[in-house]
């Protein structure tokens, strides 16, 4: 599987590159890229009430943007933006079920934002996780319901931070066929 990590508005580069080195250790005959361009954060998707982007919106521009670039299997974005997607007061990322993309948001992942110091460390692994998450649900993985595996639902970070940045033994049984599928 060929990724390409593409930041959705300004995001803080060692992030995303560290991210994109990461992927690969996790999913089989898979290889990660960095996207140069940064693609603007759609005007349409903010919700001026809410001061959030509807990820959803996001989503559909990063599934445009996937079509122009045929040279990857996936495509991954990261915002810094708050995004909610509907009847969820907000979300940590979303993805197209056996789609070509995924997103996330790196906003409530800080420690800064529940009043913790910074720590880029957990940023990072937090980050790696729901990247990992949402491109699992592009290859077809639903939820899972062991704690542990990468793609148990995570209703709030205490579910982030708890889980691990791995899949369990049938998570990753089916994401190997899922790749292997790709050809
Ligand atoms: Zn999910
Ligand atoms: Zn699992």
């Amino acid at each position: 599987m060929k990724i390409a990590v593409v930041s959705v508005g300004q995001t803080p580069t060692e992030i995303i590159e560290r991210l994109s080195r990461e992927l690969p250790k996790i999913f089989p005959d898979t290889t990660s890229q960095v996207i140069g361009e940064v693609l603007s954060l759609p005007e349409h998707a903010l919700d001026k009430k809410r001061r959030q982007y509807n990820s959803t919106l996001i989503l559909n521009e990063l599934q445009r943007f996937a079509t122009h670039h045929l040279n990857f299997n996936r495509i991954l974005g990261v915002t810094n933006v708050d995004i909610f997607a509907s009847g969820l007061s907000y979300v940590f990322g979303e993805a197209y079920l056996a789609g070509k993309s995924g997103l996330i948001s790196l906003w409530r992942l800080r420690p800064q934002f529940y009043g913790e110091e910074p720590d880029t460390g957990a940023l990072q692994l937090r980050t790696q996780k729901e990247a990992i998450h949402e491109i699992g649900h592009t290859l077809g993985l639903q939820h899972c319901n062991k704690n542990y595996c990468v793609m148990h639902f995570s209703n709030s970070i205490f579910d982030v931070d708890k889980k691990q940045k791995l899949f369990c033994d049938q998570c990753y049984l089916n994401a190997s066929i899922a790749i292997s599928n790709m050809g």
